[in-house]
């Protein structure tokens, strides 16, 4: 009987490669990888090779495809492990997505939690858990309670590996002033975080990505210095958005931001290769962005504030849930439909069913509407540079929620 169940378990496993963690906490999950990540100098972190960096992206893509069986496979091969997480800790069961290192793995490229049924179009990320000390807690704390689309965790300390980026910029974190190194994965534009952003940003060019730092504040430094990484003032000024969040949430603090005090220079990550791409720089490796798309918060937070405990993680978490507002039209059915639309550049390509004329209503991100007009079964609708989510209704009851960008 025992040999039964053993083969059947591992049949089922072979044949349902994408498993499910049930009634877990993926906070406590998330926080026990932070506490064994490896530490500096003790070389574990090494680049995916371009072969492995080929393969990562095409990981991440079936990820947003929502193609998890494949997922599953692909991140074995890569000495990964990829789950579907429900999290049990809060009155309705959350679902989660979880790519993390195997066990035994030797590719300690970080963890990735997504949920593409959240309502925030917002990635956090914690690039320098320990060196920066509590942003990886912070960041999984943030994440649990916002309703938001993804989490990034570095795979070791930013000092880590023994060998240097080839990215510009100086650092003395992991000693005298030198280039930063590999596992600074927020400083190598070949790190799988970087290659995970990257997918990210090419399929969904209306997200945002705010990165959790920490700095030893200095007598005369603010509480917060906060960039987009540019010096540009961004149409939609999310970075702004932090900072009346956090203003409201505790009255003492002080800032610097990057665009808006243009004579402060310290600690606005214009090296930083994820906000590089972000901004469209055209080497993310080696070239400062000259200009900012807005979609990069960069946020450097002083420790007894911000970082100490979680009534300091409070005041971001609260100041993201003010600046980013939960969309509220069903997100479930915008990822379940891609059958009657294709996005094009700039328009929306209809491909309804024929019969008759349809209504497409459109909402902006902050849930407002912000147009409405009758469509054909095959019609191409210019955008204008828009981004939200539709909704298209037609006759008995037809109703099909999307996506625009
Ligand atoms: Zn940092």
């Amino acid at each position: 009987m025992k040999t039964f169940l053993f083969l059947l378990a591992t049949l089922c496993s072979s044949l349902l490669s994408s498993q499910t963690i049930n009634s877990a906490s993926l906070e406590i999950s998330i926080n026990d990888v932070i506490n064994n990540l490896p530490l500096a100098a003790a070389g574990d972190y090494q680049n995916p090779t371009i072969e492995q960096a080929a393969d990562w992206r095409s990981l991440i893509q079936m990820i947003v495809d929502e193609d998890y069986d494949a997922a599953a496979i692909a991140a074995n091969l890569l000495e990964y492990e990829f789950y579907r997480f429900v999290d049990n800790t809060s009155s309705t069961d959350q679902i989660f997505y979880l790519l993390v290192k195997a066990p035994a793995g030797n590719n300690y490229w970080g963890t990735y939690v997504f949920k593409p049924s959240a309502c925030r179009r917002l990635v956090i990320q914690s690039p320098h858990p320990i060196a920066d000390l509590n942003t990886g807690k912070q960041g999984i704390y943030i994440y649990m309670r916002l309703d938001t689309y993804a989490y990034f965790l570095n795979g070791t300390h930013r000092c880590n590996a023994h060998e240097a980026s080839d990215c510009s910029g100086t650092t003395s974190i992991c000693g005298s002033s030198a280039a930063y190194r590999l596992s600074d994965v927020a400083h190598n534009h070949q790190s799988g975080f970087q290659l995970s952003n990257e997918v990210l940003f090419e399929n969904f060019p209306d997200l945002y990505f705010a990165q959790l730092h920490g700095f030893s504040k200095k007598e005369t430094d603010p509480y917060l210095i906060l960039s987009n990484g540019s010096r540009d003032t961004p149409a939609e000024d999310y970075v702004a958005g932090i900072r009346d969040g956090l203003s409201q949430a505790d009255d003492s603090l002080t800032f610097k931001i990057g665009h808006l005090d243009t004579n402060w220079n310290r600690l606005l990550g214009f090296t930083n290769t994820q906000g590089r791409y972000l901004n469209n720089s055209v080497d993310a490796c080696t070239q400062n962005a000259t200009m900012g798309s807005g979609h990069f918060l960069h946020l450097e937070q002083e420790y007894s504030k911000l970082r100490a405990d979680e009534a300091a993680w409070d005041k971001m978490l609260f100041a993201m849930e003010e600046a980013f507002p939960c969309i509220t039209v069903q997100q479930e059915e915008v990822l379940l439909e891609k059958t009657y639309w294709q996005m094009q550049s700039g328009a929306i390509h209809f491909q309804l069913p024929e019969f008759g004329e349809y209504q497409v209503t459109f909402y902006n991100w902050l849930g407002q509407v912000i147009g409405i007009q009758k469509v054909s079964a095959n019609e191409r609708v210019d955008l204008e540079n828009r981004s939200g989510v539709f909704v298209v209704e037609g006759a008995d009851g037809f109703r099909r929620v999307g996506r625009f960008f």
